[in-house]
């Protein structure tokens, strides 16, 4: 498997990179990623995924763009306001590069429709604004033997993992989070605030882990990281890297 002459040049600067390299190049046009939510979290990292050449992207979210999204979401402009943020999402990866094979879907993820929405995908990124859609995304991968990497964002907290809690000997995100968090009620970040920059700073950061996840086995930047919580403070800043413990109890990757 080889690049096309077009696309050796685009990515020239990540084929010299030793941690990257051809091999890694190829594994990243192969790679099937989703990306749960294209707001705040989604819209800055679907730009890097897509700047990475990342082959295959779902795009899942069941909002439309308001005005107040513009502040931080950098996929969408004034027309956008009103539009399927999937749609428009879709569309601008389409712009920005023809060669990705690109699918939106504009639905609220439920137990009926997750695992379509999420099969094939080498690693899930969820970006979403709310625990419920996470906790049915991450039992889905851990069903599914889908690593996925978790981006949050709370004020000036940012909070990036990459969960395998398929593997016998990797927590998952409801390991992390518990069962608590399943109701629909509990989230608060709109009422929050949140700086764009801080909320593209975490973004960034979530694409990159999921990179790290896609290039397992093909390139030496593939060290997923899995289980490793790290938290950005984006005041100080600073960043503390934390090992998150596997719940022999959890409900989704326990054993029974
Ligand atoms: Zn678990």
């Amino acid at each position: 498997m080889t690049l096309a002459p077009d696309r050796l040049e685009r990515f020239a600067r990540h084929i010299v990179l030793p941690e990257v390299g051809g091999a890694g190049q190829v594994a990243l046009d192969q790679a099937h990623v989703v990306l749960v939510g294209c707001g705040g979290i989604g819209s800055p990292a679907l730009q890097y995924l897509a700047a990475a050449g990342i082959g295959r992207l779902t795009l899942i979210d069941s909002d439309t763009v308001d005005v107040s999204n513009l502040q931080r979401q950098t996929i969408f402009s004034p027309a956008d306001v009103g539009r399927a943020k999937a749609e428009v999402a879709a569309e601008w990866v389409k712009r920005f590069d023809p060669a990705i094979e690109v699918r939106a879907l504009a639905l609220r993820l439920d137990r009926n429709n997750v695992d379509e929405a999420l099969s094939g995908a080498d690693v899930v990124l969820d970006g979403c604004d709310n625990f419920a859609t996470r906790l049915l995304v991450s039992d889905a991968c851990v069903a599914a033997g889908i690593p996925l990497t978790s981006a949050a964002i709370g004020r000036f907290q940012g909070q990036v993992a990459s969960f395998a809690g398929h593997l016998p000997d990797q927590p998952c995100y409801r390991c992390f989070v518990g069962d608590a968090f399943d109701a629909e009620d509990c989230d608060t970040c709109a009422a929050d605030g949140v700086l764009g920059a801080m909320a593209g700073m975490v973004a960034t950061f979530g694409a990159m882990q999921a990179l790290r996840v896609v290039l397992e086995g093909h390139a030496a930047l593939g060290e997923p990281q899995f289980g490793k919580l790290h938290l950005l403070d984006g005041l100080k800043p600073s960043l503390r890297t934390l090992n998150i413990s596997r719940d022999p109890e959890c409900r989704s990757c326990g054993k029974p």
